[in-house]
């Protein structure tokens, strides 16, 4: 976690504590179950770490660069997501809330994006943890009534004729938005296009970057 960031705004924390509010319940929660014996504090580093570096959003940008450059790999990701990014046939990516996905694509017509609007159910195999954004009230609740000015908020401008489709994921259905593959990307490897893919593009709050970004970033 990103302790630099006020997750709860500014100027939220305690005194004479340069921690905030949440990195202390955190800590005071996490010390209570390791005197209580319920948690292993080696194995909750080791699931930390597993979730900050193993698992991420590099990982579903692996899978949208081959759905790019694979139309066979494309075909099987549109029609049965969970065996495409899970299965060792697949890129193995399953565990924890991955056991049901469903990959939706972007195409100049339709734009989609991902909310919970009961919580917080996010794709963890492919995205890692979600964003604060993410499990907030004003973007689970706003995102279903006006997708277009809060995407725009992100920074993303679809032309008119863009449908905006939301999805709602569930305990059951976790979705994976696979953005449109940027021009001027012609013969680039899988490797190269997975760089484009953005945490965010596949959310549907962002767009895959063009490469004049990537070469600016
Ligand atoms: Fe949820």
């Amino acid at each position: 976690m990103d302790t630099n960031t006020p997750a709860n705004g500014p100027g939220h924390t305690h005194p004479g504590s340069t921690l905030s509010e949440m990195d202390l319940r955190v800590r005071a929660l996490e010390t209570l179950l390791v005197q209580k014996g319920y948690i292993d504090p080696a194995a909750l580093d080791v699931l930390i770490e597993t979730y900050e570096t193993r698992i991420g959003p590099h990982n579903g940008a692996r899978v949208v660069a081959r759905a790019w450059t694979d139309p066979a790999y494309r075909r099987w990701l549109l029609e049965d997501a969970t065996a495409a990014i899970g299965s060792a046939e697949g890129f193995g990516f399953s565990g924890r809330q991955g056991e049901h996905m469903v990959a939706v694509e972007n195409t100049p017509d339709v734009h989609n994006v991902v909310v919970c609007t009961l919580c917080s159910c996010y794709p963890w195999p492919v995205l890692g943890l979600p964003p604060v954004w993410y499990k907030s009230a004003p973007y689970r609740s706003r995102v279903v009534i006006d997708p277009r000015g809060v995407i725009a908020e992100f920074g993303v401008q679809l032309p008119a004729s863009t449908q905006i489709r939301v999805w709602d994921s569930t305990a059951e259905i976790r979705y994976l938005v696979i953005p449109m593959r940027p021009a001027g990307t012609d013969g680039w490897s899988e490797a190269q296009l997975a760089r484009l893919v953005t945490r965010d593009s596949m959310i549907g709050t962002g767009l895959a970057l063009s490469p004049d970004a990537l070469a600016a970033a």
